[in-house]
């Protein structure tokens, strides 16, 4: 690099061309309060080109509203300096999605043109090893050959596959969709499968009641659960149940923004929040929630959708450079028969984690044939429609309504 008297030359990294794909991708039937997964799930993939052709990549929440707005933002993010996040965060302005899967994009660039990987601009790594939970879910049989899992001996099934697979040790149960006194018997026997330091979890997406939440904490309450997520909905609520249970509440769903970080503590509503780079506005505005909760007090989880492999690459360079960021991860990453990244031996998982790379940028290429048949699956679709569980399982069986249960 050649020197003019003011350190190395800075390189020309101004965006001069952005490409937004909306992608449909594969995804078996699993279940949750509010029904089904669809066969597909949507994805929208950004690429951020400069004019000597490096390229960055970023990936958000599908369907057409978000593909609209994040093609909407190209006036902005068209001439941007990629190391300029925060002009390009008040530019995008309310929409924390869009701006989370332009930074994405903007990190992978700067951390290809210094040869950095993205985990090294976000603080460097504090652990090399990024531990992940296995995503437990009651499910319908589809055309993988994970089977079906809709009573606590077949869901155990599935937790031993995920160990045996992945080593994980720390299972999360997506509740709310059986009887919850069927769900507490499924932790039960997850205890009892996996022993005393398996790490255990149930989220029932404030399917429950207060008095049901607090039943059930109370059936629960011997397991030493980490914590039990969103159980009922809402701060009042959470709180309600918080004051008379000991076990750790955490949340995705009722403090899902900086705005309501006040009113949460003040509540007591909490003891652990999941975080998410592409809903609290960029891998930079999780490690700020790093801070928050570590000066509060609170316990900090990774939150997951379904996602393909660059928000996976995103989500593990956050697992290794926030500090407090010390409960597994979740991640859908193991139920997608299928991805648009390179095949990657980094996504491996070892005894439940998977171990940091030191390649520049976030670390994965798109496979231009997989992202074509994807971005075509995704038109076969409807271009215009969000993910409808509802809908799916409606689709099933027309008397369906995801209703608070009687316990
Ligand atoms: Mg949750």
């Amino acid at each position: 690099m050649s020197l003019n008297g003011h350190g190395p030359e800075r390189r020309d990294l101004r965006i001069a061309e952005m490409i937004v794909t909306p992608v449909a991708c594969p995804d078996p039937p699993l279940l949750n309060h509010h029904g089904v997964h669809e066969p597909t799930f949507l994805r929208a993939i950004v690429r951020l080109r400069t004019a000597d052709g490096l390229e960055g990549l970023g990936e958000g929440p599908g369907g057409g509203l978000f593909v609209q707005e994040l093609r909407a933002a190209a006036k902005h993010v068209i001439g941007a300096d990629p190391y300029q996040l925060e002009r390009l965060r008040v530019l995008i302005g309310r929409t924390p999605r869009v701006f989370s899967a332009v930074e994405s994009a903007c990190l992978d660039l700067v951390g290809k043109a210094t040869g950095r990987p993205v985990y090294e601009l976000l603080g460097g790594p504090v652990r090399r090893r990024v531990p992940f939970a296995a995503y437990l879910f009651y499910k319908e049989e589809g055309d993988d050959d994970w089977g079906a899992a809709l009573d606590p001996e077949s869901l155990v099934r599935q937790a031993e596959r995920f160990h045996e697979r992945y080593g994980m040790t720390v299972f999360k149960l997506k509740a709310g969709v059986l009887d919850p006194w069927e769900e507490c018997a499924t932790m039960r026997l997850l205890r009892e499968r996996f022993g005393p330091k398996a790490g255990l979890r149930i989220d029932p997406n404030a399917a429950w009641s207060v008095e049901t939440s607090l039943r059930v904490a109370e059936r629960l309450r011997d397991l030493d659960l980490e914590y039990l997520e969103d159980p009922t909905a809402g701060i009042e609520g959470m709180a309600e149940v918080a004051k008379r249970t000991p076990i750790p509440l955490s949340t995705n769903m009722c403090v899902t923004s900086f705005s309501h970080v006040a009113s949460a503590y003040r509540a007591g509503a909490v003891q652990v929040v999941l975080g998410d780079h592409h809903g609290w506005g960029g891998l930079t505005a999780f490690r700020e929630l790093g801070v928050v909760c570590k000066t509060l007090h609170w316990g900090l989880s990774q939150h997951s959708n379904s996602h393909l492999g660059i928000s996976f690459a995103a989500m593990i360079h956050a697992g290794a450079a926030i500090p407090n960021l010390i409960y597994a991860s979740d991640t859908h990453y193991p139920w997608n028969p299928a991805d648009i990244v390179n095949e990657t031996e980094r996504f491996t998982f070892r005894d439940g984690a998977i171990e940091i790379w030191d390649a520049p940028g976030l670390g994965v290429t798109i496979d231009e044939d997989k992202l074509a048949a994807a971005a075509e699956a995704y038109e076969r679709r409807g271009s215009s429609l969000a993910r409808d569980d509802v809908g799916a399982m409606r689709e099933r069986n027309p008397d369906f309504l995801p209703l608070i249960p009687k316990w």
